[in-house]
């Protein structure tokens, strides 16, 4: 039997991607994807749309999200696989993450005008898809329709990083509390490419140790985030770590991704998918 795909990791206009909850479900079935998770920043709200679209689509369906989360004063990204939406206490959890965004996006817009670069915030509204959740990523398409950036890379390099001109500290979720409410909602929690954080090896060691004694569950290992290099040390640092391994595209849309669907390597051998229970 063919080797299912598997891509756990995307984005839908219920946060940051482009593309509907159901297109995006439709381009990954013609891609050649098997097994399909749509992973909203913070939000549930594209799971219902997306799930139907992907049994239309003949797809396998895993229901998640990508939550924010500060641990030691930065940003990491933990995705949920597996979780029931309707679940209380996750749904209250991800709403507050996304409430903070609104003052945070506010904040971002004051940062950019005292740069030079006025009316941001009304600029990234045109740009935001759901009335639910604003994201930097709203702001670097109005930056580069504005002709201040080149591209998305280039607006958050030179705008909406750490300690550039419209990029504002925000404490997100702690990771306790993210682990907590993605297996209180029956989820699988997997660290987010964990290639693209600016931590240190030792850093980076602290953070899937703590991980994983909080009961974490995976690592996302193959992302377009990652070198064919990291791979292979991802692999290994989940199986000393003892924790599974996951993939996916983070697909935010058409001409905005490395990868669109269908074209992840396999995962490493000798990794535990972590779909190998489901
Ligand atoms: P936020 O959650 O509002 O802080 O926004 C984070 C999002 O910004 C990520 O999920 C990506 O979609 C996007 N992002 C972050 N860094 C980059 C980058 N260098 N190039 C393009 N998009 C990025
Ligand atoms: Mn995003
Ligand atoms: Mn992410
Ligand atoms: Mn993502």
């Amino acid at each position: 039997m063919r080797m299912l795909r598997y891509d756990l990791h995307c984005h839908s206009t219920r946060s940051d991607g482009l593309l509907t909850p159901a297109a995006v479900m439709h381009r990954a079935a013609a891609g050649g994807v098997d097994v399909v998770a749509l992973t909203d920043h913070d939000e549930v709200a594209g799971l219902a749309e997306a799930r139907d679209a992907a049994h239309e689509a003949g797809l396998q369906f895993v229901p998640g999200s990508e939550l924010s989360v500060t641990w030691r004063g930065d940003t990491v990204h933990i995705v949920a696989l597996g979780i029931d939406p309707q679940n209380e206490p996750l749904a209250a959890g991800l709403a507050d993450v996304r409430a903070g965004r609104d003052a945070r996006a506010r904040r971002i817009g004051d940062a950019l005008a005292h740069a030079g670069i006025p009316d941001a915030l009304e600029g990234a509204l045109t740009y935001v898809t759901s009335e639910r959740l604003i994201s930097r990523t709203h702001f670097a398409r109005y930056l580069v329709e504005t002709g201040h950036v080149r591209d998305l890379k280039d607006a958050f390099k030179r705008y909406l990083t750490t300690g550039k001109p419209g990029y504002v500290p925000h404490a997100w979720a702690s990771l306790a509390d993210a682990l907590q409410w993605i297996h209180g909602a029956g989820g699988q929690a997997v660290i987010a490419h964990p290639g693209r954080y600016k931590l240190t090896t030792a850093q980076l060691r602290a953070l899937i140790a703590e991980f994983r004694d909080l009961g974490g569950d995976a690592l996302e290992i193959v992302s377009p985030s990652h070198t064919t290099q990291q791979y292979s040390d991802f692999a290994a640092l989940a199986r000393t770590h003892g924790l599974k391994g996951s993939c996916g595209t983070d697909f935010h849309g058409p001409g905005e991704s490395r990868m669109d669907f269908g074209e992840l390597p396999p995962l490493p051998v000798g990794v535990d998918p972590v779909w190998n229970a489901w």
